[in-house]
């Protein structure tokens, strides 16, 4: 062969071998797409339902399929692990995974992140919302215990429209702390928690979509727990330092706030010890329930101490007497046993044209990191939410006092 020849010969052997690695290369990034499609294919197969939640992996499926999905990069530096000094990537849990009752493996609470930006993670430099864009996810899925509407940052703590934040359930514990510290953020914090959310017992009739309820009672089973009457107002917390806000945390006042915060400024907030906190029904307003023979229109239903405990039943009422707070009214205390309390109502004389159904609660204090399992609800059917739209131009119509 002349020279020629073998120059042609071994261009075109470069070339065949150019065409072979780059058809290996499609063939490998089609086979890679498809995985990710059938990944995607089985999450909006499972996340058919109530909620868009998808399907629960175990942790080594999770770490797999957040891999998969961002292609074994940094969602954000698009580092692989071979570009990292300590040649790994993580797979980073968007929302904590000890906020969820499950884990929260599911792959849209997940993404691929090289140590630095797993720490801005961590840190809520990047925030949770940075993280789902940055993976691509637009399923926004968080525990059970929040509202998908309301922003909350990795920890759970809750984002206000002003950017300040709220201390949520995980804030004290000493590993967030560290790491809020670390980001520089605790001074966004505003010392105040939102009211947690309530669920529903299973058997509460009315639990619409939208609503949480328990999938058993075993967390009350064989417990002393206290029933009191739900009452149909607007949930109201006061603290030592002289602030009190409504559940949503927004300062306006209105006339149907007015009452309340004078009782409590003038006889509640000064009086706690530092750090606590009582929460109660605002009953000024008519919401969906005409109340015409109230004790007082703020009935207190709990205290909670300066390391976010909820006091005991009997010690709250003790500081209720010493602070002059009227509790809502108690309908029931003993042991629950589940097989005899689905038809509790009964018995407790709850009539649904006047009540709207009952709150229960463990007597025991708890920690708000227990509050899903300690506090539920009994709710009538049909009964209408009046929440956050109900404000809007409304004329409020004052319920009674007692005469
Ligand atoms: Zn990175």
């Amino acid at each position: 062969m002349d020279s020629d020849t073998i120059f042609f010969q071994e261009i075109l052997e470069k070339r065949t071998e150019d065409v072979i690695m780059s058809c290996v290369k499609s063939i490998w990034a089609v086979a890679e797409l498809r995985l990710v499609a059938i990944l995607m294919k089985k999450q909006s197969k499972s996340g058919i339902g109530e909620s868009k939640m998808t399907k629960l992996l175990s942790r080594d499926e999770f770490r797999e399929s957040v891999f998969v999905r961002d292609r074994y990069k940094c969602i954000f530096c698009g580092k692989s692990a071979e570009d990292t000094p300590e040649g790994k990537l993580d797979a980073h849990h968007i929302i904590e995974r000890r906020l969820w009752s499950d884990g929260g493996y599911y792959l849209d609470n997940g993404a691929t992140v090289c140590e630095e930006h797993h720490l801005l993670c961590e840190q809520t430099i990047l925030s949770v919302e940075d993280v789902r864009m940055a993976a691509g996810i637009s399923n926004v899925i968080v525990p059970d215990q929040f509202y998908p509407e309301q922003r909350i940052d990795k920890w759970g703590n809750y984002i206000l429209e002003d950017g300040t934040r709220t201390r949520g359930e995980l804030f004290f514990d000493e590993s967030v702390q560290k790491v809020l510290s670390s980001g520089e953020v605790l001074r966004d914090f505003v010392p105040y928690m939102k009211y947690g959310r309530t669920f529903h017992l299973p058997f509460s009739p009315g639990i619409h979509d939208d609503d949480k309820a328990l999938k058993d009672c075993s967390h009350f089973e064989g417990k002393h727990v206290v029933i009191t009457k739900k009452m149909d107002g607007e949930n109201t917390t006061c603290y030592s330092d002289g602030h009190i806000h409504a559940r949503s945390i927004d300062s306006r006042g209105g006339e149907d706030r007015a009452w309340v915060k004078k009782f409590l400024s003038e006889n509640v907030c000064f009086n706690l010890p530092e750090g606590w906190r009582v929460c109660g029904e605002n009953l000024w307003a008519e919401h969906s329930i005409r109340y015409e023979n109230l004790d007082s229109y703020f009935l207190g239903f709990s205290i909670w101490n300066e390391k976010n405990e909820c006091l005991s039943w009997d010690e709250t009422l003790e500081y209720f007497e010493l602070l002059g707070i009227t509790p809502v009214p108690v309908l029931w205390e003993g042991i629950w046993i589940s097989k005899h309390m689905t038809s509790i109502h009964v018995d407790l004389g709850l009539d649904f044209e006047k009540d709207e159904g009952y709150v229960v609660r463990l007597a025991d204090s708890f920690h708000i990191k227990d509050f899903k399992s300690s506090v539920a609800k009994y709710v009538r059917k049909n009964h209408v939410q009046t929440t956050k739209h109900w404000r809007a131009g409304q004329r409020f119509v004052p319920n009674l006092l007692k005469t």
